[in-house]
């Protein structure tokens, strides 16, 4: 199916927004920032699989920042590709487990991320899926400073109305 993914990654972040406004948030100071693009860019993804594996890194970018802080959005164009980043302010990954992540039940800190809840399949199925699409996923990180998420789509260059 062919989705505006500017118009998917805003449904998520307002969606987000109003979680962290939310009586279980309100007392966290979470912010969400968006940064995305005017202009519509179109996928070919299966939504609901793109949508989690957004909800997924969103989730995470509270979930591993117990202070709080800015979460930011981002969306960019490169050459053929569409470029997301998720940005937190959070507690951070080590270096050496920034690619281990994205294996199957693996978690930074077992004893803390079992107090978290989850199970640590997410982002293998967030990698599953975007590699299914074509696409890349990564992680950068500065321990106790925060995380940015980069998930990268090949884009469709033009929709049949831009013709006329
Ligand atoms: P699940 O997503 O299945 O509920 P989970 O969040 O633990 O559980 P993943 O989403 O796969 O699993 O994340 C794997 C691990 O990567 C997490 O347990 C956590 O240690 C680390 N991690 C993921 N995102 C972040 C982040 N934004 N900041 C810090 N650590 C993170
Ligand atoms: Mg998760």
């Amino acid at each position: 199916e062919i989705v505006d993914l500017t118009e998917m990654l805003e449904h998520v972040l307002n969606r987000f927004d109003m979680v962290i406004h939310s009586a279980e948030y309100e007392s966290k100071n979470y912010q969400i920032r968006k940064d995305i693009l005017q202009e519509s860019v179109f996928v070919e993804v299966d939504p609901d699989r793109m949508i989690q594996v957004l909800d997924n890194i969103m989730n995470n970018a509270i979930k591993y920042s117990p202070d709080g802080g800015t979460i930011t959005g981002k969306m960019e164009k490169r050459q053929d590709t569409v470029l997301i980043s998720i940005r937190d302010e959070g507690m951070g990954i080590p270096k050496a487990d920034l690619t281990k992540i994205f294996s199957r039940f693996y978690r930074v800190d077992r004893a803390r991320s079992r107090a978290m809840g989850g199970s640590g399949l997410g982002l293998a199925i967030s990698k599953e899926v975007v590699e299914q699409h074509g696409g890349r996923i990564w992680a950068e990180s500065t321990e106790g400073r925060g995380t940015t998420f980069y998930l990268s789509l090949p884009y469709v260059p033009y929709e049949e109305e831009e013709w006329e």
